[in-house]
């Protein structure tokens, strides 16, 4: 965790924005109209469990509104606070902006262990929490919507939008009051895995650059890159398992909340998740070497540093000792500002958190947008697309039958061709597109600014930017 002497989690937002603001002309006052967030909600609400009032306090943050609804997970941790909440809120703006998903930013969280209650227990928590938020319009489909966050996931979201339901009968959109909501509950295929997926995307984007791989110090491609990856929860397993099992990555240390795994020759990340689910940490997993004081880990050697658990896990007391070349950002604010100056001294490349775990957010706009168009996507063109594609197998498989012209279709062509786009497909097109075009916004400031020399810098650019603007077409 971060020391005494560092900023916290808010103002080391504010430091980053600050950086970009100064490089930028934006009219008197808006810079700080854009900076402060808008407000946030405090509530405490009482629920009987286990023979006695229990008090919860959670919150609900608004940065900015200059396009809604605002969007914003919701998290279930004992570390929250409204210093945090504002912190990550903030960062839902740029990260928005960024990706270009029509949303202001927004947060919310609710002071609590969840491991420390059962799932009925749970859910009468999360139903109180949600209809305090529901009742003053902080979960609405028109002007607030949740996603999923540390400490929360489907279920979690699947009672809100009950909640939602039962509150607003008549509503015909209501279940796009909350994103991240199971398939089965209308949800989207692809969006559990989406921010870990989008962690995998933009790594594969950045490894397509040969000039950006060759200013982290490295060369090639993913394939056999050593990656360490901090925690192995929604966002840090789907990285690891997607980066070993289809990018050849091997994964040389996995750090949880009892300590690290490490191994040279690469960990199982199925099996440790496995291990981790059934004695509740990492220790005892048969293969590589464990360490009691899992940040340790984030020091050693490798060519990839995948920080995925919480804010401040670098920071000025560590900084220095991080030899990783290259750091994507998967969890929100890893990397302290001061931490971020170290490290960019060092010559080593960040990729940013509002850009490096925006695949989520991504993927809860495509199931907003399948709410409000009650359809699942692709439902309308598949089997059209299928059957114009007959159109030419067909053609083509007529001339491969005349042996004059001694040519014949590929093995699995066919197969492959004639499937149409399912809805997983779809998603996962829209997301790697989204992931490769807001790079490219970053890197063509990164490169063609002479005054910014960090990804970092340059993605506040591109989406202050773009918030910008929405404020200026507002007359502000
Ligand atoms: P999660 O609760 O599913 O997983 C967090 C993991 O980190 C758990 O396995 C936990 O045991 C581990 N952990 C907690 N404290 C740790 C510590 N001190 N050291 C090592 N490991 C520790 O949460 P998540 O949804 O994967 O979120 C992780 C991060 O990603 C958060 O910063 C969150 O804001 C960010 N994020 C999540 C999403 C999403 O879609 N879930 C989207 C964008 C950003």
């Amino acid at each position: 965790m971060a020391t005494a002497k560092e900023p916290s989690f808010r103002e080391s937002v504010d430091l980053m924005f600050n950086r970009a603001v100064a490089l930028m002309d934006l009219p008197p006052g808006l810079e700080e109209k854009i900076r402060v967030c808008n407000a946030t909600y405090t509530v405490r609400f009482g629920v009987r469990l286990r023979g006695q009032i229990h008090t919860f306090t959670g919150y609900r943050s608004v940065h900015s509104e200059h396009m809604e609804p605002v969007k914003g997970g919701i998290r279930f941790a004992m570390s929250v606070n409204q210093d945090e909440v504002e912190a990550l809120a903030a960062l839902m703006t740029y990260k928005c902006a960024l990706v270009e998903a029509p949303f202001g930013g927004s947060k919310g969280g609710l002071r609590i262990d969840p491991r420390e209650w059962d799932e009925n227990e749970l859910e009468r928590i999360t139903r109180r929490f949600a209809y305090e938020l529901i009742k003053r319009d902080l979960i609405n489909p028109s002007q607030n919507v949740p996603a999923p966050d540390m400490g929360t996931g489907e279920r979690e979201m699947a009672w809100i939008a009950d909640q939602y339901k039962r509150m607003n009968t008549t509503d015909i959109n209501s279940r796009a009051c909350v994103t991240g909501k199971p398939v089965n509950a209308g949800g989207i295929q692809g969006r559990t895995e989406a921010t870990g997926r989008g962690v995998q995307y933009a790594l594969q984007e950045f490894f397509r650059h040969p000039e950006d791989i060759k200013a982290a110090g490295l060369s090639g491609t993913l394939d056999g890159k050593k990656v360490i990856i901090q925690g192995l929860g929604n966002v840090g397993y789907h990285a690891a398992k997607f980066l070993s099992e289809e990018d050849g990555c091997k994964i040389t240390a996995i750090i949880e909340r009892d300590g690290a795994l490490i191994s040279d020759t690469g960990l199982d990340v199925e099996a440790v998740r496995n291990w981790i689910a059934k004695h509740d940490g990492v220790n005892g997993y048969p293969e590589g070497k464990y360490i009691k004081e899992g940040a340790k880990a984030l020091e050693l050697e490798c060519d990839i540093l995948i920080p995925a658990a919480m804010e401040g896990v670098i920071n000025i007391s560590n900084a220095a000792n991080v030899k990783a070349p290259l750091i994507i950002e998967a969890a929100n604010g890893p990397i302290t500002a001061g931490a971020d100056e170290i490290l960019r001294e060092k010559g080593c490349v960040i990729i940013p958190d509002m850009y490096a775990n925006a695949g989520g957010v991504t993927v809860s706009y495509f199931e907003w947008v399948k709410n409000l168009s009650h359809i699942r996507f692709g439902r309308m063109g598949r089997r059209q697309e299928e059957s114009r594609h007959q159109l030419l197998v067909d053609e083509l498989e007529q001339l491969s039958a005349d042996k004059e012209l001694g040519w014949t279709l590929t093995p699995g062509f066919k197969q492959k061709y004639l499937r149409g786009a399912g809805e997983l497909e779809l998603v996962r097109s829209g997301l790697d597109d989204t992931m490769r075009a807001a790079y490219q916004s970053m890197r063509e400031v990164w490169h063609g600014r002479e005054d910014t020399h960090d990804l970092r810098t340059a993605a506040y650019l591109v989406s202050i930017g773009k918030v910008a603007a929405s404020y200026r077409a507002l007359g502000l």
